[in-house]
């Protein structure tokens, strides 16, 4: 008897404390889980949303996983033409169109070489010269035929949406909290972060910036509001031989590993797909010319950038430069540009 009472207070309890929450937007609903191969952690104010969202997430990393037998990727490098769901479609269409604006080092053609590195495995291994000849040969998105909900590729060509998955479900993600209760959330889909909405308290989001030595601390931090946050980083997957680090970021005209001494690119855009295109093809074309990048487009495009190069020095566009703040015990010389 004791017990039962004991419970129903419980019980009132509980419920008032989520009344009170609900009511408040004080309290947010979370989620942790696993998704497209990283820990993903979802907060939410105001609304219930976290169970949608993560099953959006799920689906999404279903479709676009290219080692997944199951997937639509690994359908259209199997088969070489495929019907392809309207995901997929509004992937491939925006991965393509954002190819044919990087100049070469963003092409969704790469899967070849990362099979061939064996960053899919883990199997690593390290191709010869003639052997990267051909695969760099092999890289190259113009030869993809996509038509809507339709996607045909030559033998040889295969597809690889790692660059953009992470982007785009955040992407997915802020259109669901659009249309839901929500007033404002917090989402680390693993590198890519989404921020929606205006904080219960009305501060700005604070996000840390991962430090490449040691991604579980933070060199620094950037004030935000809504928008996607992406980060591409060797740091993310590599293997070491003799004394030399290889990375999963390639560079398309190569099918080489990026070794142009940039630890990491941050691009903050209202595009999710689009901040993480630019964060892996910025990684890839080094630091000059994604200055130059910045200047022809990027920049009236509203898009912005933290780049960490080996030498410690930290190039933040102008139009965050005053939101982020170098953490303490970091002594990275920051650059305005
Ligand atoms: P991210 O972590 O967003 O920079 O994406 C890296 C992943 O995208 C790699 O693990 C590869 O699957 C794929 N990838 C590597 N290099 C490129 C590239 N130059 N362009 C497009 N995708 C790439
Ligand atoms: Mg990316």
């Amino acid at each position: 008897m004791k017990k039962t009472v004991k419970g129903v207070i419980c019980a009132v309890m509980l419920l008032i404390t989520v009344i009170l929450s609900a009511c408040s937007g004080m309290k947010p609903e979370t989620a942790s889980f696993e998704a497209m191969d990283t820990l993903m952690s979802l907060t939410v104010y105001g609304g219930e949303a976290c169970s949608q969202l993560k099953s959006e997430i799920n689906k999404l990393g279903s479709l676009f996983d290219a080692t997944d037998e199951d997937s639509e990727i690994y359908r259209i490098n199997r088969d070489k033409s495929a019907e392809i769901s309207s995901d997929t479609d509004r992937l491939i269409g925006k991965a393509l169109a954002l190819c044919g604006r990087l100049d070469g080092y963003f092409d969704i053609t790469v899967y070849p070489a990362v099979l061939e590195w064996g960053f899919t495995t883990g199997k690593y291994d390290i191709p010869d010269k003639a052997a990267l000849k051909k695969l760099a040969e092999k890289i190259d998105y113009s030869r993809v035929e996509h038509s809507e909900g339709h996607v045909t590729v030559p033998d040889g060509t295969m597809l690889d949406l790692g660059a953009v998955a992470k982007g785009y479900a955040a992407e997915r993600c802020l259109e669901i909290l659009r249309d839901s209760k929500a007033t404002a959330a917090v989402l680390n889909l693993g590198g890519t972060i989404a921020l929606y909405g205006e904080k219960p308290d009305k501060t700005p989001f604070k996000v840390g910036i991962a430090d490449p030595e040691n991604p579980a601390g933070y060199f620094g931090y950037l004030s935000c509001g809504e928008g996607v946050i992406s980060t591409s980083g060797g740091y993310e997957r590599y293997f070491e031989r003799d004394g030399k680090r290889y990375i999963h970021i390639l560079d398309p005209k190569t099918a080489e590993p990026a070794d142009n001494g940039i630890l990491s690119v941050t691009v903050i855009s209202d595009d999710g797909t689009a901040a993480d295109a630019l964060s892996t093809a910025l990684f890839v074309m080094g630091l000059n010319k994604a200055l130059d990048h910045y200047k022809n487009g990027f920049k009236s495009d509203g898009r912005d950038f933290i780049i960490l190069t080996d030498s410690g020095e930290l190039y933040v566009t102008e139009g965050i430069y005053d939101d982020f703040t170098l953490a303490e015990g970091y002594d990275y010389k920051v650059i305005k540009v």
